[in-house]
């Protein structure tokens, strides 16, 4: 399966499975492989949401395609935390309320670089994995 098709089937699972649950709206932002923002070792940034500025509205996401950040449990975990940004005002950052809701869709970890917790590979077994056969 090709990238662009893996991203837009697990931003629709996220948000009707691990973000409508909660109560959060993700706005539909176009996706993208980063445009070269991360030039730094993996494990350090792997994703980003860009907004219109500071207390601003989300425009877009970006994930790394890095060689290291190919594994789709990895790309699709990363696009959850990052659409959990975009469902949330900017300046929830990274603080509690951030951390209580990405727990709840199974992210762990530290809140700036959660990883994919048993919940979450349970949930990206069964709803995402068929579509990758
Ligand atoms: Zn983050």
């Amino acid at each position: 399966m090709d990238r662009q098709r893996l991203l837009d089937i697990a931003a629709e699972a996220i948000r009707t499975d691990l973000l409508e649950p909660q109560g959060l709206n993700a706005p539909y932002l176009p996706i993208d492989d980063g445009q070269g923002e991360f030039p730094m070792e993996i494990g350090l940034a792997v994703g980003v949401t860009r907004y219109t500025g500071a207390y601003g509205q989300p425009t877009s996401i970006g994930i790394s395609d890095h060689p290291m950040h190919q594994r789709p449990l990895d790309v699709v975990a990363t696009l959850a935390h990052e659409m959990l940004h975009s469902a949330l005002p900017w300046e929830v950052d990274h603080g509690p309320v951030f951390e209580q809701h990405a727990n709840a869709m199974g992210l762990i970890g530290p809140p700036t670089s959660t990883v994919p917790g048993p919940q979450f590979i349970d949930w990206f077994n069964r709803r995402i994995k068929p579509a990758l056969a």
